[in-house]
């Protein structure tokens, strides 16, 4: 583990695996952590009641902010259903649930948050590895955006992404050895229908978790 970095920084928190990780990596390395909560038009409230929950038993300063607007200016299947029907896309078309400029959006407006905060570490939970063509989840994009913030503020952001060049398994491992993982596996919310902990177990979101998971314990057991 690294040593502490005695500064603030500000999580792009959701309340699931990734940004939970991504808070408990930031508690270990910053001696003052808030977390940012975007809500935008498909999310569950009960997402939101599981992210500020978190962020309070760990101690750590939490808001939320509306966003919907994003769901509103870019068509997706989230919130404009009949895209559905456009379902035959080639091969190397987005997929359908991606929301058009959705980490530029949050992370933007979380620079802004935080420079109203003196806070200039920014952490998301965005990974290449597992980023289902997301463009705003690649490395690229992000350093490309911290050098905007920077230029558009005249500060010096550092954008931090832990997830980056890993993988669910990976992640998995990653709270282990944090020694979260029991928390991170019953107390956070990935499930697509709003169940926590192991979720629904069939979503994508819960596959992909599951799988995982799966993974890592399987590796765990064999190393042991
Ligand atoms: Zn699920």
């Amino acid at each position: 583990m690294n040593e502490i970095n005695r500064d603030k920084a500000l999580v792009v928190f959701s309340g699931g695996q990734d940004s939970t990780t991504c808070l408990f990596w930031a508690l270990r390395r910053f001696r003052e952590v808030s977390a940012l909560t975007f809500t935008y038009g498909q999310k569950h409230q009960i997402e939101v009641e599981y992210a500020e929950r978190i962020a309070r038993e760990n101690g750590v300063k939490w808001e939320q902010m509306d966003v919907s607007f994003i769901s509103k200016l870019g068509a997706n299947s989230l919130t404009h259903p009949e895209i559905l029907m456009d379902a035959e896309k080639p091969v190397n078309a987005l997929p359908n649930t991606f929301v058009p400029g959705r980490n530029l959006f949050f992370i933007s407006i979380a620079a802004v948050y935080a420079r109203e905060h003196g806070i200039n570490h920014l952490i998301t939970g965005v990974s290449q590895t597992d980023f289902s063509g997301y463009p705003d989840c690649r490395d690229a994009f992000i350093k490309s955006l911290n050098v905007t913030l920077n230029l558009a503020m005249d500060e010096q952001f550092v954008i931090h992404t832990p997830l980056m060049w890993i993988d669910k398994c990976e992640t998995w491992a990653l709270a282990d050895e944090m020694g979260v993982i029991d928390y991170i596996r019953t107390q956070t919310l990935t499930c697509y229908n709003g169940i926590s902990g192991d979720g629904c177990g069939h979503c994508p979101a819960c596959k992909l978790r599951r799988e995982g998971l799966e993974k890592y314990l399987l590796q765990k057991g064999a190393s042991q």
